[in-house]
């Protein structure tokens, strides 16, 4: 069943990210997500369905617009290509607990769990394009990304029997948010209240999994963030080209602690002799 999810997923996350670039490019400014439909920047032709497939409508029209020829930046399938495979990896590590839940609870349970990581995928993709483009992380985007893991993980944690992780994912929320938002008043020029309000999200997320999910994935953030930074560092000359967003680090660590927060806690403990 696994594999037959994990397709499903893919396809879905090709079209999402589809969906993504509209995201990306409108929230930022302010227009709306739905209206008016997609059009060509250069000479504002509607783009039809035809030339609306994911990845396979820039291949075939030359990565160029149809009527005025502009051409369509390698941006817009990169999205949906990270999306797609996203969408895979996250279906294929959350999928196995759908095969193996016992009784329709357990598996409905399992099901909104993997729906609630869906939906994280897409948050990483977006707000991290975002991040990287604006250094910013939208208000609109981290709300409906805490309103929809509070929608989905508390009934999942709840009919999956493990009404123990909804205090792990509070701590996470409120303790990520209010770890951040020290680090904030403390250096405002290297953390944003963005950083502050998706530590909270991306903490409800990691310890609606567990303690050492929750542990790791906060720490982790630091670790991938000094080493992007030092690379920053070496290869950008000027000093004005320096300052790099913290968001998408912080994405890579809550996704280090959500795939090896269990294995790394335990080769920690293990190895400080707690194990
Ligand atoms: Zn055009």
């Amino acid at each position: 069943m696994t594999p037959l999810i994990a397709t499903f997923a893919g396809v879905t996350g090709l079209s999402i990210g589809s969906f993504l670039n509209v995201v990306i490019y409108r929230v930022p400014r302010a227009l709306s997500v739905v209206h008016p439909p997609s059009a060509c920047p250069g000479c504002e032709m509607h783009i039809g369905a035809r030339d609306n497939v994911p990845v396979l409508s820039w291949l075939a029209l030359g990565r160029r617009c149809r009527e005025c020829r502009m051409p369509i930046s390698a941006r817009y399938p990169l999205v949906e290509v990270f999306t797609g495979v996203a969408f895979v990896l996250v279906a294929l590590f959350f999928a196995p607990a759908i095969a193996e839940a016992r009784g329709a609870a357990a598996v409905v349970g399992a099901t909104l769990e993997l729906f609630a990581f869906l939906v994280l995928a897409g948050a990483t993709v977006s707000l991290s394009a975002i991040d990287f483009e604006l250094r910013r992380l939208p208000n609109r985007i981290l709300a409906f990304v805490v309103i929809a893991g509070v929608v989905l993980l508390v009934p999942a944690l709840l009919l999956g029997g493990h009404a123990e992780l909804l205090i792990s994912a509070l701590v996470g929320a409120l303790g990520s948010f209010a770890f951040y938002l020290a680090l904030a008043l403390i250096s405002p020029r290297g953390m944003g209240m963005g950083d502050v309000k998706l530590a909270g999200v991306l903490g409800l997320y990691l310890g609606a999994l567990g303690w050492a999910q929750l542990a790791v994935g906060v720490m982790a953030a630091f670790a991938v963030g000094a080493i992007a930074g030092a690379i920053v560092l070496i290869i950008r000359r000027s000093v004005a080209d320096r300052r790099v967003p913290f968001g998408p680090w912080m994405f890579a660590g809550a996704w280090i602690g959500i795939a090896g927060g269990e294995a790394i806690a335990a080769g920690y403990l293990a190895a400080v002799g707690l194990g």
